[in-house]
């Protein structure tokens, strides 16, 4: 691959691009053409250790910038992200399969967050308590937590890493970062430029290599006060477990199992609109993405005629073609997952009406499918599917599409259509989710505070609320 200067096959740590101590490498590839892409090293505990003692080393100094100073360094790295953002996209593309114009999209989100943090900085308000006797002053200061850890995912190699390491830098927290084996470049790209931007030494690590070996130290080194972890349920809850023995603060965005609902007195046009976006957005593989469609039967079938004819209106490709609107899935578990629910659905009673096999194109190229009459013990309606498979479910009643919404271990996000004012508030009230899209499909936007409830994770990221997580609070008593 061209080196344009953002494109690095090494570790980040304590200012150093580095190899790994072993020397050994990962291969990376295009999940759309199979190409080698390049390496990464493969680090383990030894390597996080440093970047960690580089992490705390930087400490003293970062969080003693005034806020101002830290807001300005983080400013000038939203701005490079700007300056760079066709470069980093077409990176992303590459190491993730995403079309291009959204991983663009990404770019644009991930930066959001890295200029939202910047301006967050300069508001770390503490208080000022009244008294409980006359010559006692309550007063509450806000420092950040110290050492973080962040363990991202693939499926959005970018923002998943400002979202986090934007409000624990600003917060005066330092980071060590472990990206998701598929997508290191973009995560490299990032730490570039952080240098580029000024952020001091030690400040930003990125290692890359043995998840296991690296995360059972960022778990297990006391230094560490806190872990941000973006991913699978089933690794939250080890990682979390991990973290007991030190009480480090943990923030977890988990699995999700979105309900998508559909009432009879729906703007079909906008809800089939909505659940394109949320569905079918990068090939399915988002943790907000709707799961699962419930539509009731008065308009069951006038949505699903919709809803097919926007679907095969995708055009499924490489990422890097322009006219490409769907990638490849990550990779060959990842298509097992989707024709497993499909095959399960079938054998359950439910129809293909498109869609519904490996696409022509070979590899992990799948086609967008639609599935109708599907019963609710399908597989497909418990466990995410994480790919391009539209599951759709008949009901009669706004209970029971209430329960089957809330008939799951997950909550994080859930989308309804109505245009019925005292429903809204009824039923978003009654969904047991950490965020509802109530007449929209997309709902991720570094104002708001995104993540979830239930086994899908705890704490929230963007927003007013997502520094926070990176904020201790401290209550000073004093007598005069
Ligand atoms: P996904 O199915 O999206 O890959 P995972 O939860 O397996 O979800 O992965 C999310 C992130 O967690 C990745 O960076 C991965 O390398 C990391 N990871 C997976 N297993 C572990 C583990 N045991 N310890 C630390 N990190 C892990």
């Amino acid at each position: 691959m061209q080196n344009t200067g953002l494109f690095h096959q090494q570790a980040y740590i304590n200012g150093q691009w580095l190899d790994a101590d072993s020397g050994q490498v990962q291969t990376i590839l295009n999940p759309a053409t199979g190409e080698l892409l390049g390496t990464v090293p493969i680090m383990g505990a030894a390597e996080t250790r440093k970047a960690i003692e580089a992490a705390n080393n930087a400490l003293p100094a970062w969080r003693a910038k005034t806020a101002k100073e830290r807001s300005q360094l983080l400013r000038k790295w939203f701005e490079l992200m700007l300056e760079h953002q066709d470069e980093l996209a077409r990176l992303m593309t590459l190491e993730q399969g995403k079309p291009l114009a959204e991983a663009k999209g990404e770019i644009l989100y991930a930066a959001s967050f890295v200029e939202w943090f910047a301006e967050e900085a300069k508001r770390v308000y503490g208080d000022v308590i009244p008294g409980p006797q006359a010559n006692k002053r309550v007063i509450v200061v806000k420092q950040p937590v110290g050492v973080t850890a962040a363990i991202t995912p693939w499926n959005f190699p970018s923002s998943m890493i400002t979202r986090k390491a934007a409000p624990a830098l600003a917060a005066g927290c330092t980071m060590v970062l472990k990206p998701a084996p598929q997508t290191p470049y973009s995560a490299l790209a990032l730490a570039e430029l952080a240098v580029r931007a000024g952020i001091p030494k030690g400040v930003f690590n990125v290692v890359t290599g043995d998840a296991i070996a690296i995360g059972t130290e960022l778990t297990g080194n006391p230094l560490v006060r806190k872990l941000s972890f973006t991913g699978s349920t089933q690794v939250g809850r080890l990682l979390m477990a991990q973290c007991a023995h030190d009480l480090k603060k943990v923030s977890l965005e988990l699995g999700g199992n979105a309900p998508f609902i559909v009432f009879e007195d729906a703007d079909l046009d906008a809800a089939v609109q909505g659940a394109i976006i949320s569905k079918f957005r990068n090939n399915g593989q988002t943790c907000v993405c709707a799961n699962r469609l419930y539509v009731h039967d008065k308009v069951y079938d006038a949505f699903v005629q919709k809803l097919v004819a926007a679907v095969e209106n995708f055009r499924v490709g490489n990422g890097m073609e322009p006219e490409t609107t769907m990638g490849p899935l990550i990779d060959q578990n990842a298509l097992a997952k989707v024709k497993s629910h499909i095959e399960d659905a079938l054998e359950k009673g439910a129809r293909i009406v498109t869609g519904g096999k490996p696409h022509a194109l070979g590899g992990t190229f799948f086609e967008p499918t639609v599935m109708v009459d599907v019963p609710v013990n399908a597989i497909a309606a418990k466990e995410e599917t994480f790919g391009p498979l539209a599951p759709v479910f008949r009901f009669h009643h706004e209970e029971e599409a209430i329960a089957y919404a809330n008939d799951t271990e997950y909550g994080l996000a859930a989308y309804f259509y109505t245009r019925d004012i005292s429903r809204v508030f009824r039923v978003a009230e009654a969904l047991e989710y950490g965020m509802v899209g109530i007449n929209s499909g997309a709902i991720s936007t570094e104002v708001a505070p995104f993540g979830g409830v239930k086994a899908s994770g705890l704490g929230r990221e963007g927003s007013k609320y997502g520094i926070e997580e990176y904020i201790e609070i401290k209550y000073l008593s004093l007598d005069i």
